[in-house]
């Protein structure tokens, strides 16, 4: 899903590209994407564009007569900047804004439908769409440990969730993670203040270093190649691959429909999280540390040419990349296209993300 990167350079482009000019038509493509009734789209027809304003990962444009388009992107939702006019795409278009010097596409190259278009009358009408997380830039240390700790949960999780944290998402979470050498799957209440200040500065930095990185890469462009997964990442989406700190594998837990991803030499003393889902399956059987983990591969290595391999390790050599793959995985699996849509799944209802019980390795 777009973050807070993604979005803000989004919004910079749109700002430079739209204020000041008319907003000539909307084109609604797909009757899942608009979700209010007033104003319709015709009464924003010929309104001049005020302001492009980020609000957590929302986009806001603003137009004469105090009203708002309020576009959400969720996960696989994507703008586009065209030659004006340009035709809605068939099967990803959701609708089209067309002004004098371009048209700016909206698509979702996804099946579920869940990217949105509100339009809404009068600022106050805004607030429903601040979920209220914390900005990071401008929180002082004590408002970000005030709201880490405010409520029990995972890092990862308190970092991704849009009540608490403005724009992070599971992609920047596993960066910030590993830029502050912290476990994902440490718990907010165990975290001492030296800790909280370090991954204060990994998520300004973090962040600071992404948008830079996407305005420089955009230029006076528009952002079309926006992905949940980047070459230049240290851990997010590299399961398998080195870190590029230490060169230790990084290694994923997958959790609801929900991952994470770390290196365990950096983030968690060298411990292996338990992937709770496998862990049931394998109870005890789950490797608890790097070592014992090159000693699994090792024995498996060497038990291969056995026809009858023993009946624990054979699920767990083909288990661990295979079964555990989801689409996702599978792109990344066989090298990413720069414009695949990312799949993360940091949208997921908070009920559905939440940990069932409490991790057991943190
Ligand atoms: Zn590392």
């Amino acid at each position: 899903m777009p973050e807070l990167p993604d979005v803000t350079v989004y919004v910079e482009r749109l700002r430079a590209l739209v204020v000041g000019q008319p907003l000539e038509a909307m084109r609604i493509a797909s009757p899942f994407v608009l979700r209010t009734v007033s104003p319709s789209p015709g009464e924003l027809r010929g309104a001049t564009a005020l302001s492009v304003e980020r609000l957590g990962k929302r986009i806001i444009l603003g137009v004469a007569g105090d009203r708002y388009l309020v576009i959400h992107l969720m996960i696989a939702g994507r703008l586009r900047w065209k030659p004006r006019g340009e035709k809605v795409p068939g099967k990803v278009g959701l609708a089209a804004f067309d002004f004098p010097n371009g048209t700016l596409i909206f698509t979702e190259a996804s099946p579920k439908k869940r990217a949105s278009l509100h339009l809404v009358a009068g600022r106050a009408g805004l607030a429903e769409f601040d979920r209220g997380g914390l900005d990071v830039f401008t929180a002082t240390a004590a408002q970000f440990a005030e709201r880490l700790r405010s409520e029990r949960h995972t890092i990862k999780r308190a970092l991704t969730d849009p009540t608490l944290f403005d724009g992070i998402g599971n992609a920047y979470s596993d960066e910030i993670l590993h830029a502050a050498k912290l476990s994902p799957f440490r718990m907010t209440s165990s975290i001492s203040d030296a800790e909280i200040a370090t991954l204060h500065d990994a998520c300004v930095s973090t962040l600071n270093l992404w948008t830079q990185r996407m305005r420089d890469e955009v230029g006076d462009g528009f952002p079309d190649k926006v992905t949940a997964f980047r070459p230049e990442m240290a851990v997010h989406g590299k399961y398998g691959q080195p870190c590029p700190v230490c060169g230790t594998k990084v290694q994923r837990i997958v959790y609801a429909d929900n991952e994470a991803n770390y290196c365990p030499t950096c983030q968690t003393e060298g411990r292996l999280l338990a992937d709770r889902s496998l862990s049931r399956l394998l109870k005890d059987d789950w490797p608890r540390s790097l070592d014992e983990l090159d000693e699994r591969r090792a024995q498996r290595i060497a038990a291969a040419p056995a026809v009858a391999a023993p009946p624990t390790a054979a699920p767990i050599a083909a288990a661990r990349p295979v079964s555990r793959a989801s689409p996702a995985a599978s792109r990344r699996a066989g090298g990413v296209a720069a414009d695949a849509p990312p799949v993360v799944a940091a949208a997921a209802p908070d009920s559905a993300r939440k940990p069932r019980k409490k991790p057991r390795v943190t």
